[in-house]
């Protein structure tokens, strides 16, 4: 049999072990671990709702009205109000028929993949999709076909060989993310609509790292180039900038009928407690206020102080990737800036990005100060 002991110990050697790190604070500018007090520059807290005062008494509300658990899927006797509070809530903010909410984002795309698509069906995915995407279209037995990171001339050759097969019965999805959870950059979502429509498939968004951050009222990319009625499978997570946690998607009312028929991670699974449902709808509320839009515009205007004092390229959004390009050193430049400047910054390695490209994945959020920023840039040599 295959030792536990010696996988470890390879993965030690190539500098690709991971450990968890106990952090005895909130979701807060500063992290408490192992006795420091560390700058956060690792949340995907993006607007900081997760300690927001209305976030945190929808829940504690919720659970005084509703309990703590759901007590049963969703489609046994689990479906309680705040779930569908927060899905009519959802539909309306996405202006799509209808909406359907996971316990998190992961078993959203798992879900929805497996539960859309079968064998003789195919997923069209960029190369740099999440993995749950991967996942996902791995569970669903569709043909699988990958396009290189936004490249729209090997997207287009994909469809004509892939349409060319399909049969009426059968269908084809392109899978994007709006902005990448490692690259920190976007998808031309407006010429990979034009070619969906050119095609006649479907389109699905990851919005995890979209949303709150992009659009006039928070709602992603997708509201900012106003192409969101063009998207067929709007997918999302509240546990990024909405602070809580949740995955959800919203589109017309037959895909998501047909999601609470055949999604596996939905029906098989205990339903989210509901004060999490509605401590993410306090969350989503919060996005779409003026409070919302106050504090997007200082994430950006930090974006914009990291970008000044860096002198790179302006980001296109709040995660910032800093090459470093193997393993090791990546590990060692995130250990200088721990202990000596503080600061949490953690390397990303393979096989979450791919061999040799291992870097810092810095994010910044709405609740850091322009003097943390300053502190971040200074330790980086800027
Ligand atoms: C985080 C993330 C997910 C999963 O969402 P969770 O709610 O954390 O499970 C899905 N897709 C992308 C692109 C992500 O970054």
């Amino acid at each position: 049999m295959r030792s536990a002991e010696k996988e470890l110990a390879e993965l030690e050697a190539a500098s690709l072990r991971r450990t968890l790190r106990p952090v005895n604070s909130q979701q807060l500018t500063h992290a408490h671990i192992g006795g420091n007090k560390l700058l956060n520059f690792a949340s995907n807290d993006y607007l900081g709702l997760a300690n927001h005062p209305a976030v945190k008494s929808a829940y504690i509300d919720a659970v005084e009205n509703w309990g703590a658990g759901s007590g049963s899927s969703r489609l046994i006797c689990g479906s309680l109000k705040p779930h569908g509070q927060l899905e009519s809530y959802l539909a309306e903010a996405k202006a799509t028929e209808a909406a359907i909410v996971f316990a998190n984002g992961y078993a959203a795309s798992v879900g929805t993949l497996s539960g859309l698509l079968r064998k003789g069906d195919t997923v069209i995915l960029d190369k740099l999709s999440h993995a749950s995407l991967i996942d996902g279209a791995r569970l669903s037995g569709a043909t699988i076909r990958v396009f290189p990171h936004n490249d729209l001339v090997k997207l287009e050759k994909l469809l004509v060989s892939t349409t060319a097969k399909a049969g009426t019965d059968s269908r084809v999805v392109i899978v994007t993310e709006s902005v990448f959870s490692m690259d920190g950059d976007i998808a031309p979502l407006l010429e990979i609509i034009e070619l969906k429509k050119k095609y006649g498939v479907l389109l699905l968004v990851d919005e995890a790292h979209g949303l709150g951050v992009y659009g006039p009222s928070g709602m992603g990319l997708s509201e900012h180039l106003s192409c969101s009625s063009e998207i067929d499978l709007q997918l999302g997570t509240l546990g990024k900038s909405a602070g809580v946690a949740g995955g959800y998607i919203a589109a017309r009312r037959d895909y998501i009928e047909l999601l609470v028929n055949r999604s596996r991670s939905f029906i098989y699974s205990t339903a989210p407690p509901p004060a999490q449902s509605a401590a993410a709808l306090a969350g989503l509320m919060i996005i779409r206020s003026e409070e919302g839009t106050e504090l997007r515009a200082k994430l950006w205007s930090n974006i914009q102080t990291f970008a000044d004092h860096t002198q790179r390229e302006f980001p296109t959004s709040a995660i910032i990737p800093w090459h470093v390009g193997d393993s090791s050193s990546a590990l060692s430049l995130s250990q200088k800036l721990q202990e000596q400047h503080a600061i949490l910054a953690p390397a990303v390695r393979f096989p979450t990005v791919p061999l040799n490209t291992a870097r810092l994945r810095i994010t910044l959020t709405a609740a850091h100060t322009h003097a943390n920023i300053e502190k971040l840039c200074s330790a980086l040599g800027h």
